[in-house]
């Protein structure tokens, strides 16, 4: 791809579409940067590259698109964005970062998809595949963006990289060596603007790969069994309900796979040091994504056995009078607080509230009566989940966060579990799950 004194438009000065302007003026582009703040705000990182004659500022609108020739959207831009609209109705070519940085990297691709588990399984697959010797890049969704390893002009043996729906949205040519399909649950749809949208962008994840690719699916994803039969890469699945012919799935106290040649491998359950089975399918995803890069037994096992899992996903926090607290902040849909309710046989109190990104809160009916004890509804979607989840389990109101995890404190008696797992994104009180979650330890550690 020749992008030479070519003009492009970048929307979105985020840290994907700074490292993406970067890798255009490299390539000697003509760009030109927009974002719905003023270019005042977009930072030092943008102060440095200003001034070039090859880099320009424009409105926010579609005039920008003028005599452009494509259009590169950072992740957070909906399709439903005025500038894309237009590059679309004028078929101007919309790409993704990780579509252009495809381009340009030399190095096979393992990407790994699904509405939750992306980070962690993209870390623990990066380490392993460091502990087996292998030089690897990790990054998209997570740390850097592919263009800025694109624009080094490295070569890493494999690539590691966390794609979101937002990145597959506008691939053409995208094609993972190994692509990981975790699961699909209802989340972005405000973005999306439904789920079955949300679920044929995901499986864009497999639409390039060819014979010689691996494609990774959830055997037991309702979403996913029909996607199979269109796939043409070699399908291995997971599942932590059922044995499979091919792949990988759990029996007694052990993990088997049945690789792609008819043997069968063997590895401990009790190596996974992580919590739930939502983490066994992560670890069962990344050890056949591993196998297929050709990592050894003995460097999947070590890593898994030393790998305590990332902050913010199901993290102790700490105990008080026999209490004990947890910290899943980055839990911010519907599927992701199931998942963190199955894993503890405990009585739960349960925080949920946030930001609402439209989550289907009625799903958890059933598991609420199983499981919690108690729901403190805090946040700005406190009145609308409260309607949702009806009369399942006792539930409180609280305006805050700080409120909810003194109201759990009272509540909570020896033996029981208060689980901050909000099901809502944090911006009604914080800037991110991060902040979100180290003032429920702080508060935690503080009680
Ligand atoms: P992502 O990058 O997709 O957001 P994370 O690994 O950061 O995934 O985990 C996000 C949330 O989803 C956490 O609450 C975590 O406990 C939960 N989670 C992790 N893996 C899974 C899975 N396979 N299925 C459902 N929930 C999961």
């Amino acid at each position: 791809m020749n992008l030479k004194d070519k003009k492009i438009v970048v929307i979105g000065m985020g840290k994907t579409g700074l490292a993406t302007v970067r890798f255009l003026g490299g390539q000697g582009a003509r760009v030109i940067a927009t974002d719905e703040k003023p270019p005042e705000k977009w930072g030092a990182a943008f102060e440095q590259i200003a001034g070039g004659n090859w880099l320009t500022t424009g409105a926010y609108n579609a005039g920008i698109l003028e005599g452009a020739c494509m259009v590169v959207p950072s992740p957070g831009v909906p399709p439903s964005n005025e500038i894309l609209q237009a590059a679309v109705k004028a078929n101007m070519p919309v790409t993704s970062e990780v579509e252009l940085a495809y381009h340009f990297l030399k190095s096979p691709i393992l990407a790994v998809t699904g509405t939750n588990g992306k980070t962690t399984t993209t870390t623990l697959l990066g380490e392993i595949l460091e502990r087996a010797g292998k030089k690897v890049f990790v990054g998209g969704n997570i740390g850097n963006p592919l263009i800025e390893f694109a624009g080094t002009n490295q070569v890493a043996d494999f690539v590691v990289a966390e794609i979101s729906s937002f990145q597959l949205q506008w691939i053409e040519k995208f094609r993972p060596f190994v692509a990981v399909l975790l699961n699909i649950t209802c989340d972005h749809v405000n973005y999306h603007g439904s789920f079955a949208e949300y679920s044929r962008i995901k499986a864009r994840v497999f639409e390039n790969q060819t014979k010689s690719d691996f494609a990774i699916l959830n055997a037991e994803d309702p979403q996913q069994k029909s996607m199979t039969s269109s796939v043409r890469a070699q399908v291995a699945g997971f599942s932590s309900k059922n044995e499979l012919p091919t792949g990988i799935f759990i029996k007694d106290e052990n993990i088997i796979f049945h690789n792609l040649n008819g043997e069968e491998e063997q590895y401990p359950l009790s190596m996974i040091k992580i919590p739930g089975l939502h983490n066994v399918e992560n670890v069962m995803a990344a050890i056949m994504a591993a196998r297929f890069c050709g990592c050894g037994r003995k460097s999947i096992i070590d890593t898994i056995s030393g790998f305590s899992g990332l902050p913010h996903r199901i993290e102790f926090a700490g105990e008080k009078k026999s209490v004990r607290y947890y910290d899943d902040s980055k839990g911010t849909n519907v599927g992701s607080v199931i998942r963190a309710l199955d894993t503890f046989s405990a009585p739960v109190i349960l925080l949920l509230g946030g930001r609402d990104k439209d989550g289907d809160f009625q799903n958890l009916k059933p598991l609420l009566a199983a499981k919690a004890k108690q729901v403190i509804l805090f946040g700005e979607a406190r009145d609308r989940i409260g309607s949702l989840i009806g009369k399942s389990v006792p539930s409180v109101k609280v305006p805050t966060l700080q409120a909810a995890i003194e109201s759990a404190c009272e509540s909570g008696r020896a033996g029981d579990v208060v689980l901050l797992s909000p099901g809502c994104a944090s911006f009604d009180e914080f800037n991110n799950y991060k902040e979100r979650g180290n003032f429920f330890k702080n508060v935690v550690r503080n009680l």
